[in-house]
C-alpha cells in the first residue's frame, strides 16, 4: 500500500484532521457566521486527504490549503474514524508505545473524538474494547496480559490524579523513568483492568473528579490536559515471550489563543501554561521527526511525562480538532498550521 511505504518513510508521525458538523446552534444563527469556512479539494490525486480554510486577513479572505494523513469530513462516523487507528492501538498490545493525541480550540470535538459519548463512544472506549478482544484471542496461542490503567490531568503544570478516591488532595506528584522507559508517577493510583466495562467505570469517575470543585466545570476541563495510560504486559507461557506496550490518549487542552496582555491572575497564568506546554508538544513532535540530536522533552510537564513514548520506535497519531464555520476560521487555521508543522 502506497500509504504505508509514504509512512515508513516519514517515521512514525500522522496527523489526522477532523472537522465537526455545524451545531443546531450554529445552523440558526442568522449572522452568516455558520457558513463553512472549510472546503475539502482532494490532495493530489489522494481523496480525504485535502483541507483548505477561508480565513480573513485583514479586509479580504485568503484560502489557505494543507494536506494530512488522513482528513475526516463532518458526519464521519466515531465507528469509522476508529477504523483509521485500529491498527495503532494494536500495536500497543505488539509491545509498542502509543501516543494519540486531540489538538483544538474548545468545542471543536477534542472530548467527542476521545471520550465520546454513550450513543456514540470515541477513541478511548472502542481502544480498550479492542484491546481486551484481542488480548482474550491470544489466549488461545499461550499470552497472558497484565493490563493497568491511570488517568491523570495536568493543570498548570501540575499533576492531578483523576483516579484517586480522596476528594482534596494535594499531593505533589514527580515524575521519574527508569533507564527501561518505564515511567512513574508518584502516589499516582493505578488500576488492574481486563474488561471494558472495569475502564466504562474508570472513565465516569475520572469525569466525576476532574469537575470537583469548580463551578464552571467545562471551562476548567478545557484548561488541563486530561492522560489516559493503559501500560499492557504480555507473557507467552509457553515460549516465555514477553512484550510490554503502553498506550496513551491525551485530549489535549484548548489550544485558542487567549490574549495574555488582557488576562490577568489565574487565567494569564493557565494562558501561559498551556501555550507553553502546547508549544513545547510541536517542538518536541518537530524534533523527532527532523531527527534532530536534541529533543526538547523537558520545557514541559506534558512532554515530560510523556518522554519514553514519544520518539524512538514509539508511534504518535494528532487528531487536529477543527470546527467548521466561518466564526472559528482563524482558530482553525491556526490549528491546521500547528498540524503542518508536526506532520
Ligand atoms: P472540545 O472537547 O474540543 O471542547 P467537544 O468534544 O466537547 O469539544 O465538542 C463540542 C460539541 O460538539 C459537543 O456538544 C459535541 O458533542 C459536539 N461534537 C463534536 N464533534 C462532533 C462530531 N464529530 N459529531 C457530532 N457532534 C460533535
Ligand atoms: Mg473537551
Amino acid at each position: 500500500k502506497l500509504h504505508n511505504i509514504i509512512q515508513d518513510l516519514k517515521g512514525n508521525i500522522r496527523v489526522y484532521c477532523r472537522v465537526r458538523p455545524v451545531s443546531a446552534a450554529e445552523a440558526a444563527d442568522a449572522q452568516h457566521d455558520s457558513d463553512m469556512a472549510l472546503d475539502f479539494p482532494p490532495a493530489g490525486d489522494l481523496p480525504g486527504r485535502g483541507i483548505t480554510v477561508s480565513a480573513p486577513s485583514g479586509q479580504s479572505v485568503q484560502k489557505h490549503s494543507f494536506s494530512f494523513d488522513r482528513v475526516f469530513i463532518p458526519g464521519t462516523s466515531q465507528e469509522n474514524v476508529f477504523l483509521e487507528l485500529a491498527e495503532l492501538v494494536q500495536s500497543a498490545l505488539d509491545g509498542h508505545k502509543v501516543c494519540i493525541f486531540a489538538y483544538g480550540q474548545t468545542g471543536s470535538g477534542k472530548t467527542y473524538t476521545m471520550l465520546g459519548n454513550r450513543e456514540s463512544p470515541g477513541v478511548i472506549p472502542r481502544a480498550m474494547q479492542q484491546i481486551f478482544e484481542s488480548g482474550q484471542k491470544l489466549a488461545s496461542q499461550d499470552w497472558q496480559f497484565n493490563m493497568q490503567a491511570s488517568m491523570l490531568e495536568i493543570y498548570n503544570e501540575d499533576i492531578r490524579d483523576l483516579l484517586s478516591r480522596k476528594k482534596d488532595e494535594n499531593k505533589k506528584h514527580q515524575v521519574t523513568h527508569d533507564a527501561n522507559g518505564v515511567t512513574t508517577v508518584t502516589d499516582l493510583t493505578v488500576v488492574d483492568v481486563n474488561r471494558t466495562e472495569a475502564v466504562e467505570q474508570l472513565l465516569a469517575q475520572a469525569m466525576d473528579k476532574r469537575t470537583v470543585g469548580c463551578t464552571q466545570l467545562n471551562e476548567q476541563s478545557s484548561r488541563s490536559h486530561m492522560v489516559f495510560t493503559m501500560r499492557i504486559e504480555g507473557h507467552n507461557t509457553a515460549t516465555d515471550a514477553k512484550v510490554s506496550g503502553v498506550l496513551n490518549l491525551i485530549d489535549l487542552a484548548g489550544s485558542e489563543r487567549v490574549k495574555e496582555s488582557g488576562a490577568t491572575g489565574q487565567r494569564l497564568k493557565e494562558a501561559q501554561a498551556i501555550n507553553k506546554s502546547l508549544s513545547a508538544l510541536g517542538d518536541v513532535i518537530m524534533a523527532i521527526a527532523n531527527k534532530a540530536d536534541h529533543i526538547p522533552f523537558r520545557n514541559s510537564k506534558l512532554t515530560y511525562l510523556l518522554q519514553p513514548c514519544l520518539g524512538g520506535d514509539s508511534k504518535t497519531l494528532m487528531f487536529l480538532n477543527v470546527a467548521p464555520t466561518r466564526e472559528f476560521a482563524s482558530e482553525s487555521l491556526c490549528s491546521l498550521r500547528f498540524g503542518a508543522k508536526v506532520n
